[in-house]
């Protein structure tokens, strides 16, 4: 039999980070040493009493049947509870708070509830994939924001056709950005909700970065913006806040009309997120403070490292205020996938293309703070024989 995928499938991009895995795992296998700064995974283990909470919830077997779908009211409650404290705003623990099989579940499945044939959603690029090709998977058609330095890495809203508009159902942003690095400033949030309003567009914000934030920087939610409830959602993970990355967890808040919608795309699809996982959630958003004042700290001295001994070999890069990407103009006139596979094959650097996250990310590439400042020492020391 001849095998044959939907054409939803066969419009999406070949994912090139699996092309990039697989130049990297050649590389390993030819006996080259490499610096791998390509991954947006934090490098630090998840902290000793997430895993406690683990370990002890694993061992109760009411854990081992199946989740509610909506999750447990006591993570629900520990969510709004962390964001209460975190963006002083009240959310409802009963119906404006649903966990998530980790946020890329909840982004991938928001466009199922919203897109009709040909519907379209707004998406930034260059830009975490998930946004458009979830988007094209649903049936709906993504059109592109671009992301210029000139604008700050901010999209203009302005500029979308009025055609597109009576069409956009979705509008994603995600700021703190991947895989920029650019942060928003509240007057654009306003902007965003104003904009939202006035043509009938849901925003789905993206705080995958909220709590990596530098030199006092906090970064803002969506929400707490006066009118945001009535149009807009954000996607929260404990992924890279608290290193668990693999656990999936996360949830979206927000709209509850919205919310009940995922929900329901969700119900119809995975049965929960396994409870002992919902007890470490609920044992992660506890955690001291001063974890995350660490964690920042450590991907700061990174970040000068790298930034600093970048200007220093005369690259165009900046230290931002938050997120462990540093997002550098490529120093040669070649294109980002071929001088990424340079870095790999003759510096043994690993970064990521620009290319890889949008058209607009071309002429970029982006390195992630995830090694120790010795190894990153390192690759700099080897980025100076580019
Ligand atoms: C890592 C990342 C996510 C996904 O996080 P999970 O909760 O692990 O699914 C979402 N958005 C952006 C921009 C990310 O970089």
């Amino acid at each position: 039999m001849q095998i044959k995928v939907a054409d939803t499938l066969k419009k999406l991009p070949p994912y090139l980070f699996v092309e990039i895995d697989r130049a990297k795992r050649k590389a390993r296998q030819e006996g080259k040493d490499l610096i791998d700064l390509g991954i947006g995974d934090p490098d630090t283990p998840t902290p000793g009493h997430i895993i406690e909470a683990l370990y002890a919830a694993a061992k109760d077997p009411r854990n081992h049947r199946y989740a509610l779908d909506a999750g447990m009211l006591e993570l629900r409650e520990e969510i709004a509870c962390w964001y209460k404290e975190r963006f002083g705003i009240s959310l409802s623990a009963a119906d404006e708070i649903l966990p998530l099989i980790g946020s890329k579940e909840g982004i991938a499945h928001i466009p199922f509830a919203f897109l009709n044939k040909n519907d379209v959603s707004l998406v930034p690029d260059p830009a975490y994939p998930a946004y458009r090709n979830a988007t094209i998977l649903a049936g709906g058609k993504p059109h592109i924001m671009p992301l210029l330095e000139k604008n700050a890495f901010l999209p203009e809203l302005g500029a979308v056709p009025k055609t597109v508009l009576k069409r956009a159902k979705l509008l994603f942003l995600n700021y703190p950005n991947n895989p920029t690095s650019a942060v928003v400033p509240q007057a654009f949030l306003k902007e965003a909700v104003a904009f939202a309003k006035k043509h009938g567009i849901i925003i789905c914000f993206d705080l995958a970065y909220s709590e990596m934030c530098f030199d006092g920087y906090a970064a803002p939610a969506i929400l707490p913006i006066r009118g945001a409830k009535d149009v807009a959602v954000e996607f929260h993970s404990l992924s890279k806040t608290y290193n668990m990355t693999g656990w999936r967890i996360g949830w979206v808040c927000g709209n509850k009309e919205i919310v009940a919608a995922v929900a329901k795309i969700k119900s119809n699809i995975d049965s929960g997120i396994f409870q002992a996982i919902q007890c470490a959630g609920i044992a992660a958003l506890k955690t001291d403070n001063a974890f995350i004042r660490n964690m920042s700290q450590m991907y700061k001295e990174r970040r000068d490292v790298l930034v600093e001994g970048l200007q220093g070999m005369g690259w165009n890069v900046v230290p931002t205020k938050a997120t462990f990407y540093v997002w550098a103009k490529i120093p040669q006139k070649t294109s980002s996938i071929d001088f990424c596979n340079h870095l790999l094959q003759d510096n043994g650097v690993v970064a990521t293309p620009g290319v890889g996250f949008g058209k607009y990310g071309e002429g970029y590439l982006r390195f992630a703070l995830t090694q120790k400042t010795e190894k990153i020492r390192e690759a700099l020391q080897r980025l100076a024989r580019v």
